[in-house]
């Protein structure tokens, strides 16, 4: 089992490089922002109760969030591990995973931090765009889609997320930014965490945590 965490502030590139490792390892990515904006949009309890913290910026409560995830970490595609984006995001969550994979005698193995200055990601976050039928991620000037407006992968309409304006954005960063540094805190002192700077492009960025990936890999062989 192999299960990846990547860590990092909100737009520090987390969804996007998941995306590149899924192909390249094989397992799902799981995502804990796609989950709940999944839950709202079909309306589900889960959904009606993590909307009231995520448009103000907040985090959702650790009970709600550590259910939802363990509940999709148990589905039959995640039984050869997945790369957790966006999860654990409090040191409790952390916990709460190391407890969860230790009862099927599983650890996290990896936990990447994808560095960015806090005055880049709202450059990031401001310019993002994300597709309507399945989430993939674009940005208005580092990485745009071929025909403005459309995706390239399943032609569906572009859209800005609620939670990509100016305030909610800076909540996100006052609210989430000390508890990132507790989880970051957490796997330094298991001797796991690797960082990468996120500040080159996108595919620099996802050759340096493959290259973390496979010293690692060779450290453990
Ligand atoms: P970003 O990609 O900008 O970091 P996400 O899509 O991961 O944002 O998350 C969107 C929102 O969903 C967060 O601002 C927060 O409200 C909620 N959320 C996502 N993951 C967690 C988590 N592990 N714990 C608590 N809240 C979460
Ligand atoms: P997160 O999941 O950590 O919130 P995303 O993967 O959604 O971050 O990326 C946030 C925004 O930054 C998106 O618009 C994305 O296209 C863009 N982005 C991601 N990685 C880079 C990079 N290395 N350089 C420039 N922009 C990037």
């Amino acid at each position: 089992m192999t299960v990846v965490v990547l860590l990092g502030a909100p737009g520090a590139g987390k969804g996007t490089q998941a995306e590149i490792l899924r192909k390249r390892l094989n397992i799902p990515h799981v995502a804990t922002g796609d989950l709940f904006r999944a839950a709202v949009g079909e309306g589900s309890a889960i959904g009606l109760e993590a909307r009231r913290y995520m448009e103000h910026g907040q985090l959702v409560p650790d009970e709600i969030t550590i259910r939802m995830v363990l509940e999709r970490l148990s589905r039959p595609d995640a039984a050869g591990g997945a790369i957790l984006d966006g999860f654990p995001r409090t040191a409790a969550q952390a916990r709460a995973l190391d407890e969860a994979l230790a009862g099927q005698g599983a650890r996290v193995e990896h936990a990447l931090l994808i560095d960015v200055p806090t005055e880049d990601l709202v450059a990031r976050l401001s310019g993002r765009w994300i597709c309507r039928a399945s989430g993939h991620v674009y940005h208005a000037i580092a990485n745009p889609p071929a025909v403005p407006g459309v995706c390239d992968l399943d032609g569906s309409e572009l859209h800005q997320r609620d939670d990509d304006r100016a305030e909610t954005i800076r909540a996100r960063m006052e609210g989430q930014l000390g508890a990132l540094a507790d989880v970051v805190e957490h796997y330094r002192a298991q001797g796991l965490l690797r960082s990468v700077d996120g500040c080159y492009s996108i595919s620099v960025v996802a050759e340096a945590l493959l290259v973390q990936l496979g010293q690692a890999a060779e450290r453990e062989a």
